[in-house]
């Protein structure tokens, strides 16, 4: 996917890049940064798809079309023919994804083909960029889980002091140390959580294209669209987050190459950065998604919460301290939410101070709810499975998710709580 300019990260309209019409096809002249396999030797051909402007197109993303642009040209019965006019100038040297050639791409009257309508670019990207937001979202949980399990068989070989309980001159495995195993568990039921989270929005956006009637088609469709940059934002945080635990758990190992685990930290950084940066989505989640149709879709997504919440409860629910924290949650969220749509009728600025921790107020109070629904429904089946899922619900929910209720504040103290001088810019 070729965005990227070195004017135009974020804000895609600044894209510069241009499509000259040359018979059937179209001429591509400009440069693209920071593009993922934009050069390699793995493969006879490299196909590109650049978004660019044609003359006398309209300013900003409206006047984008999407290319497709080969390195090597194809002829009609597919045989690889000539070079095309393009070449890598710069590979990155970066902090990880070592093994992802990280390229800087210049187009000089390279042959292109349009894809989708003139003027369609940002639609036909973002058929591939919502699936793509998923799939980068799934680096959240992966780099969580590997850390997970490394930092794990780590700790169950680490010997350092007595846990409670054990008498000299025993030494215990630092797995044993109860604040390793609140780091190991705040790894492991976040990359659970996150996965959850990504199997709802991939199944509503399934759902949207597969659901048997249209009325649940477009159903699907809202809540996918409003899952999405909660799921990559949300997902690839937890990652970073995990994989900064698992350096804690090894200590100094953690800190040092040879174990590995450095490694994941820089690696699991970028996730938060590519596609889309965690604080564009947060912007998408609040500006654009939350106040569709008056904000009845996320309405409709709370209200499942809540039908979780309101599950008939006995003294002795196994699942209790996670639906009480769950409770507490989800009245700060509605009440936050309705915070964000009543301003952004009347104050937009305030909304969007409080965009990154709207979502990760939604986003942990979801992985909560998916958490809880999965322990509930294995005690529901008599599943074997139901009393570690229960108890990881329940950690998670007094762990991680009471902490979520504090996020209400910063969500929502507007724009003058942010307007603190920074120092002088050319210091
Ligand atoms: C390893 C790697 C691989 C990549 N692969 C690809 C690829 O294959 N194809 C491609 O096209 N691009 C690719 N990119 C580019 C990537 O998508 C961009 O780096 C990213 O979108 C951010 O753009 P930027 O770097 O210009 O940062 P900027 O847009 O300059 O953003 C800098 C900071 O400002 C914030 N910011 C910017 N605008 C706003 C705003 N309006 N409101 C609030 N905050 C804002 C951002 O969130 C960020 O924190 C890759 C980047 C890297 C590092």
């Amino acid at each position: 996917m070729n965005l990227t300019e070195p004017d135009a990260g974020s804000d895609l309209g600044e894209i510069r890049t241009l499509a000259e019409p040359d018979g059937a096809t179209w001429r591509v002249t400009g440069t693209k940064v920071f593009i993922t396999w934009g050069e390699h030797d793995l493969t006879d051909n490299v196909v590109h798809l650049v978004l660019a402007r044609t003359p006398g197109a309209a300013p900003g993303t409206k006047g984008l079309s999407l290319f497709v642009v080969p390195k090597r040209l194809v002829s009609a019965d597919g045989a690889l023919g000539d070079a095309n006019a393009l070449s890598c100038v710069h590979v990155e040297h970066k902090l990880g994804i070592h093994g992802s050639p990280t390229c800087a791409m210049a187009f000089d009257g390279a042959v292109g083909e349009l894809v989708g309508p003139l003027h369609g670019g940002m639609r036909a990207m973002f058929t591939m960029m919502n699936a793509a937001r998923l799939s980068i979202g799934t680096q959240g949980p992966a780099v969580a889980e590997r850390a997970f399990q490394h930092a794990r068989s780590y700790a169950g070989m680490r010997l350092q002091g007595r846990a409670p309980g054990v008498a000299p001159p025993a030494r215990s495995p630092i797995v044993d140390h109860p604040d390793v195993r609140r780091m190991l568990l705040v790894m492991k039921t976040r990359a659970q959580a996150a996965r959850s989270l990504l199997f709802l929005a991939a199944t509503h956006a399934d759902r949207a294209r597969h659901a048997p009637d249209d009325d649940a088609r477009r159903r699907s469709q809202q809540l996918a669209d409003l899952l999405t940059p909660v799921a990559k934002a949300w997902s690839t945080d937890g990652g970073f987050e995990a994989a900064s635990l698992g350096v804690q758990v090894l200590g100094g190992a953690g800190y040092v190459e040879e174990a590995g685990m450095a490694q994941r930290l820089r690696d699991g950084r970028i996730a938060p950065i590519y596609e889309g940066t965690n604080g564009i989505q947060a912007l998408d989640l609040v500006v654009r998604k939350l106040p569709r149709d008056g904000g009845r879709w996320v309405r409709e997504l709370l209200a499942d919460v809540s039908d979780l919440v309101v599950h008939p409860m006995t003294d002795d629910d196994p699942l209790a301290a996670t639906l009480d924290v769950l409770a507490d949650v989800l009245g700060v969220l509605e009440a936050t939410t309705e915070w964000m749509l009543a301003r952004l009728e009347t104050s937009p600025d305030d909304a969007v101070a409080g965009a990154t921790a709207y979502l990760e107020l939604l986003g942990t109070t979801l992985g909560g709810w998916l958490l809880a629904r999965r322990a509930r429904q294995a005690l529901d089946d008599g599943a074997g499975e139901a009393s570690r899922a229960v108890a990881e619900s329940n950690f998670f929910a007094v762990q991680v998710l009471a902490r979520a209720t504090g996020l209400a504040r910063p969500a929502a103290s507007g724009a003058a709580a942010i307007a603190v001088p920074l120092g002088d810019h050319r210091a």
